[in-house]
């Protein structure tokens, strides 16, 4: 039915999830040595059914050989003693048949007969009768058509029987041999000897079960034995693989143990080689990276000093601005608004710079987070009305108080929220505090534009922004978050940054209460729904 998983793929599902089955499709040693033992199986199936088959039938035309042999033997001499009989009456013939019958019953014991009956045949004459000789269960095994070709032919025929058990025995496989032979005066009749077959069942029966011991051996041992070699041959892989696991991790120093020249050698070898030219390439990239943060510093720095000449001097004609005609006076305050923008760029430059030689310091002290995002909010708090926002801030009633560099908290919740004024697109922003026994919180979420996945995920990557078009008011250089991200890294805080288009953003610092410890808890959400 379409849509609808069949019984078996259903049932496929519900095996694969047992521990065995998960195990043996994790290995390729136990799948290999399921396969092989199976097909072991199959093979000492087959063998056994042939073995069974050319046994049986060799034994068994040796046995009718023998057996045909004896009865034309017993069949001639009872024809003789009938022809030289001379028994007149029904019952003197009778009498005669039966001791013939008994006789050769007994003479063919050893041959294996168990049986000997003298029936009427068809050509019987219904004027002189005598009474059949032999049980009637063993009358009921021949066949009519037996019966038919010993009253048609002149020879002896044969026929394989299952002889009926005797009381508590069991069915036995059993040669019948027929022929017609003459009575005197009661005519044609048919004479059986029926030959058991037991022994060589026996035989066949114990050499069967021999031949079955012997391969249970080979059954029970390919598992183990193909497991182990396979386990053994496919160790390199193992160590392959978990060489890439590590390597993977970040371990580049990882190599195999490479021994022998085969095919496993050569996977090794080819590992190595990738690891090592995996290794040098990512030196490469640190040298180069290395290289290229020591120019951002080195411009960094060196554009310091020029800088501090044109402040001062822009700082002058900033103050006579009142004295100049009005188009220059614009363009000075152009000028100052966009010297103070240079400094504010190369200062966050300096301070990635300050990050990437590793030489940020913590310079914590215990202070009230609450007093700090107080903070933040009234030096904004300009930004804001001139944008239309209104800042919200919730703040619990107890202390927050946690070990952190106040400089370097302030200017992530700073960054958070500019940002979030200058994409609040004039909604309201809510700034809110909590803490928890280890750790203290900081969210701030805006009812605005909104970021795509795409901006989520790079937010905090360096030089990132998600719409370099926009018009900034105080301008940014994507590096604001990065940095905010550096910050929180040196306090051993989490940062995370949520947001959907239209709907809002919203931006989350958790920093340990205790420096140096990590955070354990989650005193905020990064975003919660609002009642
Ligand atoms: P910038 O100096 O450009 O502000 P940031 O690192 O502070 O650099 O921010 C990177 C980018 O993330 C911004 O350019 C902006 O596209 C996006 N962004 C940050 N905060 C928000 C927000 N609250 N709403 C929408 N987008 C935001």
């Amino acid at each position: 039915m379409p849509g609808h998983p069949s019984r078996w793929s259903r049932l496929r599902g519900r095996l694969i999830h047992l521990r065995p089955v998960r195990w043996a499709r994790s290995s390729l040693s136990v799948r290999i040595a399921v396969v092989m033992t199976a097909a072991a199986a199959v093979v000492v199936v087959i063998f056994a059914l042939i073995a069974s088959t050319l046994l049986r039938d060799s034994v068994f035309q040796g046995r009718r050989e023998v057996v045909l042999d004896d009865a034309s033997v017993r069949f001639s001499s009872a024809q003789s003693v009938f022809d030289q009989s001379t028994a007149t009456t029904p019952d003197q013939v009778e009498d005669a048949a039966r001791v013939t019958v008994e006789s050769i019953r007994t003479s063919a014991a050893g041959a294996g007969a168990v049986s000997v009956m003298l029936l009427h045949s068809s050509e019987s004459p219904d004027t002189f009768r005598i009474n059949e000789i032999g049980s009637s269960d063993m009358k009921g095994i021949i066949t009519d058509d037996l019966r038919e070709d010993v009253q048609t032919g002149g020879t002896a025929y044969w026929q394989s029987v299952r002889i009926p058990a005797d009381s508590g025995g069991q069915e036995e496989p059993g040669i019948i041999v027929g022929t017609s032979v003459n009575l005197p005066r009661a005519g044609t009749q048919e004479m059986y000897i029926i030959y058991s077959l037991e022994s060589e069942q026996t035989m066949i029966d114990t050499v069967m079960r021999v031949l079955g011991l012997g391969t249970l051996p080979i059954v029970l041992g390919v598992p183990f034995i193909a497991f182990l070699a396979l386990h053994r041959l496919l160790r390199p892989v193992r160590d392959t693989a978990n060489a890439a696991t590590r390597l993977a991790g970040g371990d580049l120093d990882t190599r195999v143990d490479v021994r022998g020249g085969d095919e496993m050698a050569r996977l090794g070898r080819a590992f190595n080689n990738m690891a090592a030219s995996l290794q040098d390439q990512i030196s490469e990239y640190d040298e180069l990276s290395r290289l290229q943060q020591r120019f951002v510093s080195d411009v960094s720095h060196e554009l310091r000093t020029p800088l501090t000449t044109i402040r001062m001097a822009e700082e002058m004609i900033h103050q006579d601005r009142d004295s100049f005609a009005p188009v220059t006076k614009r363009s000075a305050e152009l000028l100052h608004g966009q010297v103070a923008r240079f400094e504010e760029m190369l200062a966050d430059l300096l301070e990635i710079s300050r990050y990437d030689a590793q030489s940020a310091l913590l310079d914590a002290e215990s202070v009230d987070l609450r007093g700090v995002a107080q903070k933040v909010v009234d030096s904004n708090a300009d930004l804001a009305s001139r944008l239309g926002v209104d800042i919200r801030i919730h703040v619990p009633p107890s202390r927050c108080t946690a070990e952190v560099d106040v400089r370097r908290v302030e200017r992530v919740l700073r960054n958070f929220l500019v940002n979030a004024i200058e994409h609040a697109e004039g909604a309201p922003v809510d700034i809110t505090v909590a803490a928890s026994q280890t750790d203290v919180a900081v969210r701030v979420r805006d009812h605005g534009v909104g970021m795509s996945e795409h901006t989520v995920a790079h937010v905090f990557d360096r030089f990132f922004r998600a719409d370099p078009a926009r018009t900034r008011t105080t301008g940014g250089t994507g590096l604001g978050l990065s940095i905010a991200s550096e910050d929180v890294a040196l306090h051993h805080g989490v940062i995370e940054a949520w947001g959907e288009i239209g709907v809002g953003s919203s931006f989350l610092v958790i920093l340990p209460r205790i420096a140096g410890e990590e955070t354990v808890s989650r005193p905020l959400e990064l975003w919660e729904e609002e009642s």
